[in-house]
């Protein structure tokens, strides 16, 4: 059965106005392009629920916020005995997602274990499973739906690499979100090269200019 990979005890970068640990769950249900998380995304992980508790025990009135990321946390069989174990210590819960398991973020919803999420929107669906070997776009368009349709507190966020993706293209994914009901910002992050990533891709050879793209959503930058 798939662990956590580790845990980030302390990170101000993570999770908005919070301090925060990171919990990375081993495993994931898509080998996106670009993903530099090879390791994570690869591994079946070592820690335990236990462990995760003691650490847990450990932070309280130290921290007030845990991060799920991973790999595809929500993908993981621990995703909500540990969710249940973070609210029971009254810290505030962030997923970090690519949406592909609505029913599981529903369930964790319902019994109010989640505060806020970060929601990747990977692709357009004609170029979906090109970018993520996944064909889960229709998964991420019912999360997507969900969270508005009971207006959670999230945000959607898009990794840029310009051989992937181009301004015309964030521009139709812009369009989609908007067209969905969603009105909050729209996050960009520029490709981060690691040197490891699932597409052995380095930096794009396409140029990306950011002023080419129109959006009726207010687009916010992160790393560029
Ligand atoms: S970037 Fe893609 S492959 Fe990597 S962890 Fe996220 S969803 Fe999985």
């Amino acid at each position: 059965m798939q662990k956590i990979f580790s845990i980030t005890p302390f990170t101000t970068l993570d999770y908005p106005d919070k301090v925060a640990a990171v919990v990375w769950f081993a495993g994931c249900n898509m080998r996106c392009v670009y993903c530099y998380n090879v390791e994570v995304v690869d591994s079946n992980g070592t820690i335990g629920t236990d462990e995760v508790c003691s650490f847990l025990d450990r932070r309280i009135g130290k921290l007030n916020g845990i991060v799920f990321s991973g790999g595809e946390c929500t993908a993981n069989p621990l995703f909500l005995k540990l969710a249940r174990e973070v609210k029971a210590r009254n810290f505030c819960l962030k997923v970090d997602t690519n949406g592909s398991h609505p029913e599981i973020l529903k369930s964790a919803i319902d019994e109010g274990l989640i505060d806020y999420i970060a929601l990747d929107f990977k692709a357009p669906k004609e170029k979906f499973v090109g970018v993520t070997g996944s064909n889960l776009y229709e998964k991420f368009s019912s999360t997507l739906k969900y969270l508005l349709e009971i207006n959670f507190d999230f945000e959607v966020r898009t990794t840029v690499h310009a051989d992937l993706l181009s301004e015309i293209d964030i521009a139709k994914m812009s369009e989609t979100l908007y067209e969905f009901g969603y009105r909050g910002n729209y996050y960009l992050q520029k490709f981060f090269d690691t040197g490891e990533n699932f597409g052995n891709l380095s930096d794009p050879k396409n140029s990306f200019d950011l002023a080419k793209i129109t959006s009726k959503l207010p687009i916010k930058l992160r790393n560029f």
